[in-house]
C-alpha cells in the first residue's frame, strides 16, 4: 500500500481485508526525483501533489493531468506506484505515462528490471509484477516530443472518473508528423496505445484531411464497452473527436 487511496476503498466499500498489508509510504528509495540526461526517473512512491510541486512545469503533460486527477487531498496521498499498480483501464495515469513511453522500475529481492509501460499492464487489472515485486519509480525518457495534451472525458469535470481518457504526445518536422505516441484509457480492458493510428499518422503531414483519415481509425481500432459511464458508441465517437480537438490545438506549429 502506498497512498491507500485505491486500497482504503476496497477495504471500505467492498470489505477486502488483506492478511498482511505492506505500508511502502516511508521508504525513501520510493521518495525520489532525478533528472537525467536521458530519461526523469520518479520514485513510484511520490505523492502526485508534490510531484506536481518538484517538476514546477517541466513536463507540460503532467502538469495537465495533475488538477484533472480527483481532488487536491486524493492527490495529496495518492502516487503513480499505486496508479500503476492498481491497473484500472479507466486510470488516468496510465494513458499520459504510455504517450510519454514512461516504462515501470520494478524490484525485488532478485533485483531490478525495467518494463516498458507498453507491457506492463497484461489484463484486466493484471500487471507484469511478480510476486514480491514492486514498482521503484517510473521512467520517462528524454527528450519529451514538444506537443502534448491530455484530454478527460468525465461526466464531471473535475473529480471524477474518466469515461474516456487520452494523451497525445506530437513531434513535427516541416509539418510532417515525425514521432507521435497516443496513449488511452476507458476503451479496453487495459490501458492501451494506438498502435494503428500511430502507424497511420507516422511521415503524413499534420493537417486536416490526414487527421480526419486518422479519426477514422482510431474509431475503428477500439471496442470499447458499454457501461453507465458511456456506451460503446460514444466512447468510440470520442475517440476520434478528441483526436480531432488535439489537431486543431496544435495544428497552427504545422503551417
Ligand atoms: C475520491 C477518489 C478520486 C479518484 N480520482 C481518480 C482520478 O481522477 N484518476 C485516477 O486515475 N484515479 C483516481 N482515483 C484512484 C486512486 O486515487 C489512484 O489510482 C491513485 O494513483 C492510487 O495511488 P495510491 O498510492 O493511493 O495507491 P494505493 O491505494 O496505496 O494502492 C493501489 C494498488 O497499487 C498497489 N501499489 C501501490 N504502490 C505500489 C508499488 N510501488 N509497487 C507495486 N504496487 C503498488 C497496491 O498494492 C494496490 O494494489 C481516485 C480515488 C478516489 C478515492
Amino acid at each position: 500500500m502506498a497512498g491507500g487511496t485505491d486500497l482504503v476503498v476496497e477495504v471500505n466499500q467492498r470489505f477486502a481485508r488483506a492478511e498482511v498489508l505492506l505500508d511502502l509510504s516511508a521508504l525513501p528509495e520510493l521518495q525520489t526525483l532525478q533528472w537525467g540526461p536521458d530519461y526523469v526517473e520518479i520514485g513510484a512512491g511520490v505523492s502526485l501533489s508534490e510531484l506536481e510541486r518538484w517538476l514546477a512545469g517541466r513536463i507540460p503533460l503532467l502538469s495537465e493531468w495533475f488538477p484533472l486527477f480527483a481532488s487536491r487531498l486524493i492527490r495529496n496521498r495518492a502516487t503513480l506506484g499505486g496508479n500503476l499498480g492498481t491497473a484500472s483501464p479507466i486510470g488516468d495515469g496510465p494513458p499520459v505515462l504510455l504517450a510519454l513511453e514512461a516504462e515501470a522500475v520494478l524490484v525485488s529481492a532478485a533485483g531490478e528490471r525495467v518494463v516498458p509501460l507498453e507491457r506492463f499492464f497484461t489484463g484486466y487489472r493484471q500487471t507484469a509484477l511478480s510476486p514480491g515485486e514492486v514498482i521503484r519509480a517510473v521512467r520517462i525518457p528524454l527528450p519529451l516530443a514538444p506537443q502534448a495534451r491530455f484530454y478527460k472525458v468525465s461526466k464531471r469535470r473535475l473529480d471524477d472518473i474518466s469515461t474516456v481518457a487520452a494523451a497525445f504526445a506530437l513531434r513535427l518536422e516541416a509539418g510532417v508528423v515525425q514521432h507521435i505516441r497516443i496513449g488511452l484509457g476507458g476503451v479496453a480492458a487495459t490501458p492501451v496505445r494506438a498502435y494503428q493510428t500511430e502507424a497511420f499518422l507516422q511521415g503524413k503531414p499534420w493537417d486536416e484531411r490526414t487527421v480526419r483519415a486518422a479519426a477514422e481509425v482510431i474509431r475503428g481500432e477500439f471496442r470499447p464497452i458499454d457501461d453507465h459511464r458511456g456506451s460503446a458508441a460514444y466512447r468510440t465517437a470520442m475517440l476520434g473527436n478528441l483526436l480531432q480537438k488535439f489537431h486543431a490545438e496544435t495544428a497552427e506549429v504545422a503551417v
